[in-house]
């Protein structure tokens, strides 16, 4: 087979569909803007050790990632740790891992806790989430868990999750939510198993991008695609492919926004279409502190005066083991349009820590080792009421152009999980056609 393929974005997505397609004796080339490939999975050196630019772990149900570390001789390097977690409320740290946690939980009524505790659990075995598409998660976690802990814990995590639209997001989302949580559990209710790969998940994005590169795929980096045209004899060429390379499919791993900004013969309907899909930014600060602040891994801000909405102290989840200091990253999901996602990397440091001043008052600045801002201007896509009937298909209308994107994973949520399986599906559809 002598066809080609240009994939542009070399996330955990079009790297697993480089990766597929090769492997069925297609050539690749994969165009990634950044320096570096792992998109939202990327990572950076700390010296001794790779860490992920944004908190990553996986759950015990996720068998396409699982399967894939396997394929590529990675899975000994998967370690499964049970984390501590606790939410932020009241100006204070209550533990939330475990039912009784949520028994003992005092900012709510014992009714309204035994009702949470009831729909977390019953979620997990609901299978058809189509019931749940036409109600927001506002009204279906009013109806079934209460005002009260509506009020208390998930309205204030919606809102930070969500910002603006937290109001339209769907009841699917929530569900889903406490579905995989649920299944991380096993049988065991009480002990919450989450998983990282020995050395970070920069093991699986190297080990990827080595095995098409030895395969005859190329991965080029600092590469921004501007534009995507149909030629005359058909196939495909890329504004920003350095040597005019030729393709005869283009496969786009970016968001469905990203690719109705770019210069493409996707006629005006389905532009407005991927452009009308909403998504949200993440802001997330990495600090490498010489000390712990608490003794969990996560912990849930469920307050709004507060600027970020998760604490995550990586290393208290999988050890001290190579990592030179105690990592804890603060995380924020904000709109583009927002005034903090315009400020600069120092100003939204020091908005960061004054809130984590209040969160740990004995918090001193001294303790900072080293401090990261990432950003990401799509993190999280938006899954609004009735979102199966706005899911951008894989086939786009042109003919040989396929989008392969974080808001097509659906009722799941994005995740790398979703990512390789996603990957795979359409390597399958193009080796299809091919
Ligand atoms: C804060 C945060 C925490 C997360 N935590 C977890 C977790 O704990 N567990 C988990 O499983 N998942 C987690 N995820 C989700 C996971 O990282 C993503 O679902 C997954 O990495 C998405 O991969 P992707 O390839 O589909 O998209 P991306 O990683 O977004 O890759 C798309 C790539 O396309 C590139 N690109 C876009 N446009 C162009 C262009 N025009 N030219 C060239 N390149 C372009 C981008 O630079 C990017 O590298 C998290 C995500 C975030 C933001």
């Amino acid at each position: 087979m002598s066809s080609c393929v240009g994939i542009i974005g070399g996330g955990l997505t079009g790297l697993t569909a480089a990766y597929r397609l090769v492997k069925k004796g297609v050539s690749v080339t994969v165009f990634e803007q950044a320096a570096e490939p792992g998109g939202l999975a990327a990572s950076m050196d700390l010296g001794t050790v790779s860490l992920e630019r944004f908190y990553h772990h996986i759950f015990t149900s996720d068998k396409y990632l699982l399967d894939l570390c396997r394929e590529l001789g990675l899975d000994s390097l998967v370690g499964w740790f049970e984390p501590r977690n606790a939410i932020f409320i009241d100006n204070r740290l209550y533990p939330f891992t475990s039912p009784m946690d949520l028994l003992r939980f005092t900012p709510m009524s014992l009714a309204s806790r035994i009702r949470t505790g009831l729909l977390t659990l019953a979620s997990r075995f609901v299978r058809d989430y189509k019931p749940f598409e036409s109600q927001t998660a506002k009204d279906w976690l009013i109806k079934r868990a209460g005002e009260q802990s509506y009020r208390k814990v998930w309205e204030p995590l919606l809102a930070s999750k969500f910002d603006r639209d937290a109001d339209l997001v769907s009841a699917v989302w929530i569900w889903n939510k406490f579905k995989l949580r649920g299944a991380s559990r096993g049988r065991n209710i009480n002990r919450e198993k989450l998983g990282y790969m020995k050395g970070g998940f920069a093991q699986l994005i190297s080990k990827l991008s080595e095995e098409i590169t030895e395969a005859g795929g190329i991965i080029r980096l600092n590469c921004p695609i501007s534009g995507i045209r149909c030629l005359p004899d058909g196939g495909f060429s890329l504004d920003g492919c350095p040597d005019g390379e030729k393709f005869d499919r283009a496969l786009f791993t970016g968001s469905p926004q990203q690719l109705a900004a770019l210069d493409t013969p996707l006629d005006a309907g389905q532009r407005r279409m991927m452009s009308e899909l909403k998504a949200k930014a993440n802001l997330c600060l990495n600090l490498e502190l010489d000390r712990p602040l608490s003794d969990y891994y996560w912990i849930t801000v469920a307050q709004r005066d507060i600027p970020f909405v998760l604490i995550i102290e990586h290393t208290n989840l999988v050890g001290m083991d190579n990592y030179p200091s105690h990592v804890v990253y603060l995380s924020r999901y904000v709109d583009q349009q927002d005034a903090i996602w315009q400020k600069s990397d120092h100003e939204i440091e020091a908005i960061f820590l004054d809130g984590l001043s209040r969160v740990f008052p004995g918090f001193d600045r001294a303790w900072i080792k080293r401090s990261t801002l990432s950003r990401a201007p799509y993190a999280q896509p938006v899954i609004t009421r009735h979102y199966s009937r706005l899911v951008p298909s894989i086939k786009t209308a042109v003919d040989g152009l396929y989008l392969a994107s974080m808001a097509q994973i659906y009722p799941e949520d994005r995740g790398m999980n979703y990512a390789v399986r996603l990957g795979t599906t359409v390597a399958d559809e193009i080796l299809r056609e091919l």
